[in-house]
């Protein structure tokens, strides 16, 4: 089989650098095109040089089109607007999509589900293969454990990290509600602040920190009477997402249109 062509949007961000090295290093594959949005000092520098690897003779580019031309899978950590329009490209030129952008709004869910009517999209708040597992337990734990047992999603990240909860912290909400036969946004707890009376049972809550170089701590905790289960996964490098998303390209070839996780790449049954 003839080896992947990736093309990596962002490029020049701290997971579109993890991505370039990921994709160059990994077997099957390797990095075709990069760009990045207009204006960004990085449009015209060698794809490589930018990751810190030898220059691949890949300039990047503004012109989006450009990019999906050139790729036969597009690994996309941008922005929820960039993605949009990305996910758009890739089904009208039928690209294999592999998406971790987070902090995407309804509507832009929908544009992204519409997409994958027309082509094979991977979408994951998180593309690491620990973090996945830590979902599937969460999953189980949630299921076996009832309401007596009250769950808070905790998690941390980096100060530059502009969106909250973060994906894999809605993602481990959303397999512990699973769990529980619940829908998550009718049990969700967003934040605390001052006089809030008492936890209202069955609820499943959230706390954000942030703060110095996190790349990404996340805790599932299940609080019963007289004991207490966490469930914690951290992430020490971001190349555990980038090899991940490459994992997940390599999958995709000949798969059918869809919208597809990284717990179907995987092979876990949810
Ligand atoms: P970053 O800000 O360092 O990088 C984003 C890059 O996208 C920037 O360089 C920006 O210029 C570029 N960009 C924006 N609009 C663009 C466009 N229209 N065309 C091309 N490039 C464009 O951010 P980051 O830390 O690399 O994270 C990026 C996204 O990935 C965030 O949503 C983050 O939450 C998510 N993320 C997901 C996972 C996962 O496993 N799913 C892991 C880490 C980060």
């Amino acid at each position: 089989m003839a080896d992947l062509a990736i093309g990596i949007t962002g490029a020049a961000g701290r997971m579109g650098r993890a991505l370039i090295c990921a994709a160059h290093e990994a077997a099957g594959c390797h990095v075709a095109a990069a760009s990045e949005r207009a204006g960004q000092a990085a449009l015209g520098q060698d794809a490589g040089t930018l990751a810190g690897l030898e220059a691949l003779g890949i300039a990047v580019v503004a012109d989006a089109a450009q990019l999906f031309a050139a790729a036969g899978a597009v690994l996309d950590f941008t922005a929820p607007v960039a993605c949009v329009t990305h996910a758009a490209l890739a089904a009208e030129t039928g690209t294999i999509f592999i998406t971790g952008t987070t902090g995407l709004d309804a509507a832009q869910q929908e544009a992204i589900a519409l997409a994958a009517q027309k082509t094979v999209v991977v979408q994951a708040p998180n593309f690491s293969v620990g973090v996945n597992l830590a979902l599937a337990l969460t999953e189980q734990a949630a299921r076996v454990l009832d309401d007596s047992f009250d769950i808070e999603i905790v998690e941390m990240h980096h100060r530059h990290k502009v969106d909250a909860p973060s994906g894999t912290a809605l993602g481990l909400g959303r397999a512990a509600a699973a769990g529980r036969g619940v829908d998550l946004d009718k049990v969700s707890q967003r934040g605390r602040d001052g006089i809030t009376g008492e936890r209202k049972p069955g609820t499943i809550g959230f706390a954000s920190l942030r703060g110095g170089d996190v790349i990404g701590d996340h805790t599932a905790v299940f609080a019963g009477a007289g004991e207490r289960i966490e469930i914690t996964h951290k992430a020490g490098g971001r190349e555990i997402f980038a090899a991940g998303a490459v994992r997940a390209a390599l999958w995709a070839v000949g798969k059918k249109p869809g919208l597809y996780s990284m717990q179907d790449v995987l092979g876990f049954t949810r």
